[in-house]
């Protein structure tokens, strides 16, 4: 018990001795992510589409895929062509929230063909699963974007705790693995790397069996953007970011997807 009380003495002083922070204020544009919400709210929304909410993060320093949304296969070709292949294809209706659920996201498309085929595949599937040709649909033309590792990042205002981040895997998995930390807003650098530390996401990202480590302090910069956005906007109620494609060290992460709603 000697050694013990010895070891927590010495834990003790290292955290009291722990590097202090600051809370950073990164340069972002407030008002442009005002005009979005005023928007959304004006329609009498506040589930914010999933274009908006990219338009958002953008604002707020995020890197985002090139993308654009459509309404024809004919048009999609043309954009497709513009963005450059591959592509990638993804339904957008505000009936649906999941796009994978619905065979509503076609990924790696190399050329027209491939295009146009996944683009009436899309259709058909999205106006199948509501059961109603009716429904609103659209679908975006993205950049396909390789070699990132994907995270999720999000935030879910807690009404007793307030803004609570969320950080772990990502994908289309993370209920499967649950690996995700937690900690209010606002945060500093090193809440945000203990955040990471604190799941397996992390030795992912500091690669295994002799990949290159990815990009952390993009994501630890992330984390603290998304703190800055959400302590800016107390009417956002959920964030999402997932994936976060999480590139080498060196080159940066980019949200491919991302969900948000306001009160
Ligand atoms: P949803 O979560 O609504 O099913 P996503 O847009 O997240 O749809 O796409 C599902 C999966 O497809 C992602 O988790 C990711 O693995 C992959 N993906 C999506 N967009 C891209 C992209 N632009 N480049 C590469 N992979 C992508
Ligand atoms: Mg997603």
């Amino acid at each position: 018990s000697a050694t013990r009380s010895i070891v927590t003495m010495q834990e003790y002083r290292s955290w009291v001795a722990r590097p202090r922070t600051e809370v950073k204020a990164f340069e972002v544009t407030r008002d442009d992510v005002r005009r979005v919400f005023d928007k959304v709210r004006s329609q009498g929304r506040n589930y914010v589409h999933e274009t908006e909410a990219m338009e958002v993060l953008k604002f707020y320093g995020f890197h985002i895929p090139k993308s654009q949304l459509t309404t024809t296969e004919d048009e999609c070709a043309k954009l497709s062509e513009e963005i450059g292949y591959p592509v990638v294809l993804k339904v957008s209706s505000p009936n649906i929230v999941h796009k994978t659920d619905v065979g509503g996201v076609e990924l790696n498309l190399k050329n027209t063909l491939e295009v146009r085929e996944a683009f009436r595949r899309i259709i058909e599937n999205a106006k199948r699963s509501k059961g109603d040709a009716k429904i609103q649909v659209g679908v975006n033309v993205q950049e396909f974007v390789a070699n990132g590792k994907e995270m999720i990042i999000g935030m879910k205002r807690d009404p007793q705790f307030g803004p609570l981040l969320m950080f772990g895997l990502g994908g289309i998995y993370v209920q499967v693995f649950r690996d995700i930390s937690f900690r209010l807003a606002p945060i500093k650098e090193l809440g945000a790397r203990h955040m990471i530390e604190s799941t397996k996401a992390s030795k992912l990202l500091l690669g295994v069996r002799g990949e290159k480590p990815s990009d952390i302090e993009s994501v630890v910069e992330s984390l603290q953007r998304m703190s800055q956005l959400v302590m800016d906007f107390p009417e956002i109620q959920e964030i999402d970011i997932n994936p976060l494609l999480v590139f080498e060290q060196g080159k940066g992460c980019k949200v491919v997807d991302a969900r948000i709603v306001i009160s």
